[in-house]
């Protein structure tokens, strides 16, 4: 399989088409961006870490029988996916109240959702990512009642596999956001999870170890996103593509 031409980069992947229609090659870059894309600063090592994190996740997923789009390392920073048609909605679900939820409900950071609950939100920057809800995904023809079924059903399971795995490791799994996308006639998991994409806090002390410390300003990012990659049991070493 031959890489051929960019088809986007966003604010932190660069992705590529392949010699084979259906294979994209994801290329995870150090660019860390926040505030949809306002604060942007390279962190070293942040690209492999993330490509190496989201491996490891998608393919505990995938053992647990929930569908991604993952296939392979290519690199340390780039990994072979299936090529989906995305559907421009994010799902995101909390087990404890933070970030945007606290400032829109007015709720206490930290408190426990019991149980987990879950939003949609529109994918689009220039509209900072607005709320949306399942008349709003149907009248605007984002995704079929079905497709938002399944969605809903899958971000609840990866919510299961994810919150034991990373209790596992004594991290709680505050909240995370997962996007999917058709292949063929499946809906599958696409694009990526790391600490980018969700909040991870130390079970015992609560400190944060996910993109909060870069949206904070708190520093050691990357130092945090490799201690969790650590507490995986996730391998750093260069040269694990292939393994
Ligand atoms: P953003 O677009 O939010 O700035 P990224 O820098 O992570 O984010 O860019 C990756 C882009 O690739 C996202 O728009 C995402 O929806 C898209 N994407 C992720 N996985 C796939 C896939 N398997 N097929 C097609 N597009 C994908
Ligand atoms: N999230 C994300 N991309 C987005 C918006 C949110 O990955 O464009 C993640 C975010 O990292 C957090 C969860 O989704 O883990 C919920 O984010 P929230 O709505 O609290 O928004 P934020 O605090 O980022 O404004």
């Amino acid at each position: 399989m031959q890489i051929l031409d960019e088809l986007y980069s966003g604010k932190a992947k660069t992705v590529y088409k392949t010699s084979d229609p259906d294979r994209l090659v994801l290329k995870f870059r150090d660019d860390t961006s926040a505030f949809d894309g306002q604060k942007i600063e390279k962190l070293a090592r942040k690209g492999m870490v993330n490509n190496l994190t989201n491996a490891y996740i998608m393919r505990h997923l995938e053992q647990a029988g929930i569908p991604t789009h993952f296939e392979g390392l290519l690199s340390d920073t780039e990994s072979v996916v299936k090529r989906l048609e995305m559907i421009p909605v994010e799902c995101v679900v909390r087990n404890i109240a933070s970030g945007s939820m606290c400032r829109r409900l007015g709720v206490q950071d930290g408190i426990d959702l019991m149980p987990p609950t879950f939003e949609f939100f529109l994918k689009n920057d220039a509209l900072h990512d607005p709320m949306v809800n399942e008349y709003h995904i149907r009248s605007f023809g984002w995704a079929t009642d079905d497709e938002v079924a399944v969605m809903k059903r899958l971000s609840f399971e990866v919510n299961d596999v994810l919150k034991q795995r990373f209790l596992e490791s004594d991290i709680l799994l505050v909240d995370f956001k997962l996007e999917f996308g058709r292949f063929g006639g499946e809906l599958v998991l696409g694009d990526e999870f790391t600490a980018d994409g969700c909040r991870l806090w130390d079970v015992n002390t609560r400190e944060k170890l996910d993109k909060d410390r870069f949206r904070q300003g708190l520093g050691g990012v990357v130092e945090a996103y490799e201690a969790v990659a650590a507490r995986l049991g996730i391998d750093l070493a260069p040269g694990q593509a292939g393994a």
